[in-house]
């Protein structure tokens, strides 16, 4: 009986023995598609950008994961500390390096993470890395932010999305020779300042996709991002100028419709290229 009551006052005072417990795990599970297909690296897909293509990467960030409450607050996915997941930030990786994939075996397709007990019914996440975590060294920022792969330069921070085709037949330029790779590549741009000097980077697109589901049950349904919706609207056999593809140039004539697919112009809140799906 004389130790019973030192360590009930202990878990009193540390509110610490009984914490643990009363979080909830949540997974989010996320599908890459073309349509009604499964999309993944190492086979043809037809009916993306109008063409029969392989995928050679596709890989996007995500933060501010939250789950509405069924009375409408909206409540932090408290995510695992993971390769893929630190610090309320997550990559999703859907590239193996098969087929014309050739950066990592690794794939993450599932956000992990935990939050009080309570009933949900939406979900809502930010697409890109948030300032200032996306103007860091990726040589010495922790994973998942020190993947070179990922990176464009201290200044404009991180590929948000990074979405690459290899279509049959090449890419027509309108000059040069043709391309191989059509990128697809979203990322804040516009920005000034010296992260190096440790200055503030600002931007004046920071091309963050903020995207809201009100009604999804983590249990039943998957987030699909789906590739032909994405590229519906774009042809990847050509290129209209600029980089190869889009790489956010606000002139680049491949951007607008990328850019109208992913729901960042004009802004949605469901980007047209994501949907829920009950899972199979
Ligand atoms: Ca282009």
């Amino acid at each position: 009986m004389r130790h019973t009551l030192p360590l009930f006052l202990g878990c009193v005072l540390l509110s610490a023995c009984a914490a643990p417990a009363t979080e909830k795990p949540v997974s989010v599970d996320f599908v890459l598609k073309a349509g009604e297909r499964p999309a993944a690296c190492g086979a043809p897909i037809d009916g993306i950008g109008g063409r029969r293509v392989q995928i050679s990467d596709a890989r996007l960030y995500v933060h501010d994961i939250r789950l509405t409450t069924n009375d409408g607050r909206s409540v932090p996915l408290t995510l695992a500390e993971t390769p893929f997941q630190h610090d309320g930030i997550a990559l999703l990786d859907f590239e193996d390096a098969t087929g014309a994939c050739r950066s990592t075996p690794a794939t993450n397709t599932r956000l992990t993470g935990t939050v009080p007990p309570g009933a949900y019914s939406g979900l809502s996440f930010v697409i890109g890395v948030p300032a200032p975590a996306n103007h860091t060294s990726a040589t010495t920022a922790p994973a998942p932010l020190n993947l070179a792969a990922m990176g464009w330069s201290w200044q404009a921070g991180r590929k948000f999305i990074k979405i690459e085709l290899d279509p049959e037949g090449g890419i027509t330029r309108p000059a040069g020779r043709p391309g191989a790779t059509w990128h697809l590549h979203l990322g804040s741009t516009g920005c000034e300042g010296d992260p190096v000097q440790g200055e503030a980077v600002t931007c004046s697109r920071p091309n963050r996709i903020p995207v809201q589901f009100p009604a999804f049950d983590p249990q039943g349904q998957n987030v699909v991002v789906d590739l032909a919706v994405l590229f519906d609207g774009t042809d990847v056999g050509r290129d209209g100028g600029g980089a190869l593809g889009c790489m956010s140039g606000p002139d680049d004539p491949d951007c607008p419709g990328v850019f109208r697919q992913m729901g960042l112009t004009p802004p949605t809140a469901q980007p047209p290229f994501l949907r829920i799906e009950a899972k199979k």
